[in-house]
């Protein structure tokens, strides 16, 4: 049976990927969504997994939402406050939920990457880089913050120039050496095909937190 979802964000640019990604897809029933607009949530009560790409100010809201309706909810929102990371913690004892300020498996694999770097290289010179559209809102990206807490001695610099999508580096330099790591996200579909996975793997789970790290675990595993 198809899994029945709905959408914090529909008519932003992620909403309507994910909204085409679901219509491509019969593994997958899209019921419809919410804007800036919305007042009525009931809609939750159908679905089987939200998915939320909408705005940090409407996160708390939208959460909310997702507890009081049972839920399950996927969360792509990035330049969430710490009052956000606590309510989210919170309502994970009540729902599960899945969070990931970057869903593309490339970016994960980045990370790992990056933390073995920073084991063998604790003592070099570390930044980290990420380049974004103008229309980006929050600055450092959310994949950057969490590159951050790989390498956590890093620098980080934020570029938002023209229609770039998403590209993150971390560098280690060394008196002798210098290593790069990078990570070019080339179309939006990345991100929304990600929540889309991490939407069949919360289906069914127990309340709780889940990252990118208990997907690919998940993957790696079946
Ligand atoms: P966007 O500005 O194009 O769309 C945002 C959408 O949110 C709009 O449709 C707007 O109507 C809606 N919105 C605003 N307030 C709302 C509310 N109160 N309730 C419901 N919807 C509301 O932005 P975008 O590029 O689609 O990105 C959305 C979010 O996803 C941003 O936080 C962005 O940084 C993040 N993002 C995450 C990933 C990831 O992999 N996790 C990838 C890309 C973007």
């Amino acid at each position: 049976m198809a899994l029945k979802i709905v959408v914090f964000g529909i008519s932003g640019k992620m909403g309507e990927i994910v909204k085409k990604l679901a219509h491509e897809d019969p593994q997958f029933e899209l019921l419809g969504g919410f804007n800036q607009n919305s007042s009525d949530f009931t809609l939750l009560e159908k679905a089987d997994v939200a998915i939320d790409f909408s705005l940090p100010e409407a996160f708390q809201k939208n959460l909310l939402a997702a507890k009081k309706h049972s839920t399950p909810l996927v969360i792509g929102t990035t330049g969430l406050l710490q009052s956000d990371h606590d309510l989210l913690h919170k309502v994970s004892h009540d729902i599960p939920l899945f969070q990931a300020a970057n869903f593309s498996l490339g970016m994960a694999l980045l990370k790992n990457l990056s933390q073995k770097a920073y084991k063998m290289f604790p003592n070099s010179n570390a930044s980290i880089t990420d380049k974004h559209h103008v229309q980006k809102k929050d600055s450092p990206s959310g994949s950057a913050l969490e590159l951050k807490e790989c390498v956590p001695h890093a620098t980080i610099s934020s570029i938002r120039k023209g229609e770039e999508i998403g590209e993150h580096q971390v560098f280690f330099e060394l008196p002798e050496e210098r290593i790069k790591l990078s990570h070019t996200a080339l179309s939006r579909d990345v991100f929304a095909k990600g929540a889309l996975r991490a939407a069949v793997f919360l289906e069914g789970k127990e309340p709780s937190l889940y990252s990118m790290k208990d997907l690919l675990e998940h993957m790696l595993c079946t």
